[in-house]
């Protein structure tokens, strides 16, 4: 039986969003995309049904994964190169991974007047962070929106993030190209160096060039060095380091010009694939680990004995190893 023949048939209203979304129809993809945040069950089952159904015409765009602090100009740099993007004929979808909205209610990412211009153009999608749930669920939901954005045709999807906590290695881990914004000033390198969201970029940017064009070639130079010391997560690409102006608009084809670089010579080399797939089961992998996880904590004999056991350990009474080893020889049944 192959897998077509395995999969149920699609309920009308599910069949009828597959179709709307092929169709690049935007309702049908808001809509889906409504059902792939939806904290039901049962809208989350269906939600599967239908990126299901649609995977085969997925995988056709470039993803690129967009991080920085607030304030580096990624909003700025989103519209402008959008902008850029649908002047060359191509379509694009706008996603981002904001922990802060789930955390604090608030989101940096999800004001509205943001990308105003993009987001008047039919060839733009821009889709705010899901808000609901802990990082691993909001980039789930990002993820799986992504694969919508592909079926429903658009060519580049750029999701974005902020450059403050652990979001950033989850747009690394779900993009084909993660591009780093900086601003003009030797101590922001630092921190991204020191955080280790630079070994993460196959690209850097430096925006804001405009303000002060010596700070900007002196940043480049030092991160330039600074990267040559460093080992970088894709292998067979030196991540380069940009100068731009998201605000006067130059650089930007540059820069796609690098996007476009990468994306031949990964191609080539047959590591743009290989990074796709090694995505994909570590996604798998990690919902694994977190769904054990999950069914551990919430295991009745192991709720039961728990917190005796964590008092043992905290007061060095057991060993961690053995509690360990009790617990999860409790959640086998043993
Ligand atoms: P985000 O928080 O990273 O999304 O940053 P924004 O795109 O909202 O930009 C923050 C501020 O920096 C805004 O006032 C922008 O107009 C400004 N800005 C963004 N890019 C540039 C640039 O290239 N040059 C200058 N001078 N200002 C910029």
């Amino acid at each position: 039986m192959n897998r077509t023949d395995a999969r149920p048939p699609l309920a009308a209203a599910d069949q009828h969003l597959v179709d709307g979304v092929l169709a690049k129809n935007r309702r049908s993809l808001a809509k889906s995309i409504t059902l792939i945040e939806s904290t039901r069950h049962d809208h989350q089952q269906r939600a599967h049904q239908v990126i299901e159904a649609l995977l085969a015409h997925t995988g056709n765009s470039i993803r690129i994964g967009i991080s920085g602090v607030p304030g580096v100009g990624k909003s700025t740099f989103i519209e402008t190169f959008g902008l850029y993007l649908i002047e060359q004929g191509l379509k694009v979808a706008v996603l981002a991974v904001d922990p802060s909205s789930s955390v604090s209610g608030g989101s940096i990412l999800g004001d509205k007047t943001r990308m105003e211009l993009l987001s008047q153009r039919p060839e733009a999608f821009i889709r705010p962070s899901p808000s609901a749930g802990s990082l691993g669920g909001v980039a789930d939901r990002t993820r799986e929106t992504l694969l919508l954005c592909e079926a429903a045709g658009f060519d580049v999807v750029i999701v974005e993030t902020v450059g403050v906590g652990q979001s950033e290695t989850s747009v690394a881990a779900m993009t084909d190209i993660f591009m780093l914004l900086q601003l003009p000033n030797a101590g922001d390198d630092l921190q991204a160096i020191k955080k280790g969201i630079v070994e993460l970029a196959d690209l850097i940017v430096i925006n804001k060039a405009d303000l002060d064009p010596q700070a900007a070639a002196l940043a480049q130079a030092q991160l330039k060095s600074a990267l040559s010391m460093l080992r970088h997560t894709t292998p067979g690409w030196e991540p380069p380091v940009l100068i731009l102006s998201a605000l006067k608009s130059d650089g930007v084809a540059a820069f796609w010009a690098e996007v476009t670089r990468y994306r031949e010579t990964m191609s080539a080399s047959g590591e743009f694939i290989a990074k796709r797939r090694g995505q994909a089961l570590a996604w798998m992998w990690e919902l694994i680990d977190r769904g054990l996880s999950a069914r551990f904590r919430g295991n009745p004999q192991v709720k039961a004995k728990m917190p005796a056991l964590v008092e043992a350990v905290a007061l060095g009474h057991t060993m961690p190893t053995l509690a360990a080893q009790r617990l999860l020889g409790l959640f086998e049944g043993k």
